[in-house]
Formats: C-alpha cells, sequence, structure tokens
C-alpha cells in the first residue's frame, strides 16, 4: 500500500487510498489549511541559455550512446543504416528540468515545500550536482490562499519505496472544487 513520503508526513491529512495512487491535503504544523502555492520559474536571461542549449542540440532522431574504451559515453547515429557518425551532446544547463513547488502558510509564512525534482520521486536521484546547487526563482507574486491537496501514484513494478512516487499532482482547493497547479511524471 502506498504510503505518504517522509518529507511530507508531518503535513499530510485525509489520506485516501485506491490502488497504485494516494491523495492527502496539507495542514501546516501549525494548524492552518490554507497556503499560497508558488513555482519556480525561469529568467529571461536562463530562457536565453536555454534556447541556445535547445539550438545546439542535435536534431538526428534516433542517437544511441555507447561505452568507449576511455571509460566515457559516445553518442553516435547510423546514416544509410551502416555509417556511424559520432555526435557531441552538449551538457543542459544546470536548472533544465528543475521544478519546485512550494506552498507558503496563510497564518505563519512556513514554506513547505511540496515537490522538488531533484530530491523528490523517482527520477531525483539523475539530477546533476549542479542541478543540486542550483538555486530556483520564485514570483514575488500576490497570494492566493486555498487548500492544497496532493495526489501521488506509483509503479509498483518499480520500487515499494514511498519516496519513490512516479507521478505528483498538486492542487488547489476550494470549496471541494479542486484546480490543478501542478504536474509531473517522476520516473
Ligand atoms: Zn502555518
Amino acid at each position: 500500500m502506498i504510503a505518504v513520503p517522509d518529507y511530507l508526513e508531518p503535513y499530510a491529512q485525509n489520506e485516501k487510498r485506491g490502488g497504485e495512487y494516494l491523495s492527502f491535503d496539507i495542514r501546516c504544523s501549525c494548524g492552518c489549511e490554507s497556503f499560497h502555492l508558488r513555482k519556480n520559474y525561469l529568467t529571461a536571461q536562463e530562457l536565453m541559455i536555454k534556447e541556445e542549449y535547445m539550438r545546439s542540440r542535435p536534431r538526428f532522431r534516433r542517437v544511441q550512446g555507447e561505452l568507449g574504451e576511455d571509460g566515457k559515453i559516445h553518442h553516435y547515429v547510423r546514416r544509410f543504416f551502416f555509417f556511424r557518425q559520432e555526435v557531441e551532446i552538449p551538457e543542459a544547463p544546470a536548472f533544465d528540468g528543475v521544478q519546485v513547488v512550494k506552498a507558503v502558510c496563510e497564518s505563519c509564512g512556513r514554506e513547505i515545500i511540496l515537490f522538488d525534482s531533484r530530491a523528490n520521486g523517482l527520477d531525483a536521484e539523475l539530477a546533476s550536482e549542479a542541478a543540486r546547487e542550483y538555486v530556483p526563482h520564485f514570483r514575488e507574486d500576490r497570494p492566493q490562499y486555498s487548500g492544497v491537496c496532493v495526489w501521488l501514484e506509483q509503479d509498483w513494478d518499480r520500487t515499494v519505496d514511498p519516496n519513490l512516487f512516479t507521478w505528483i499532482r498538486i492542487c488547489r482547493k476550494k470549496a471541494e472544487k479542486k484546480r490543478y497547479f501542478f504536474e509531473a511524471e517522476t520516473g
């Protein structure tokens, strides 16, 4: 049976389970159940770097990798079925793929990290050292408070560890109406 991941355990209430999913509401340690949700964004400069990176990536459909004699992964494509051409895959910028969502408590201002792609979920261990050191940006937007619901899914064939969920959805909740705020596949 899927369990609440350790990092959300202190804030989870009203747990509901079915098959491979688990949903629960968030309550702050001060007792408040109203939050402002925030997710990180890329600055104009980071977007430019990302665009540059996307442009510099090879556009071949089937890039294959092979461990070379030098101990490094070499990427190549097959052209005309047999001719093998090595390609350079540029290193992704540190912020690429970093997703962080947090809930700010209306009463006490505590910030609860609901999801950090570098720390939570099945793919978190793939995050690079640079990605882990990256400090994400959050907008100072006007707070909109509501209840918060988290929905997790787990792929039992791959893991039984509740921290290694494979899908997360975060919803705003107002008068029993739920609205998606964030969704990510994590493995
Ligand atoms: Zn609080």
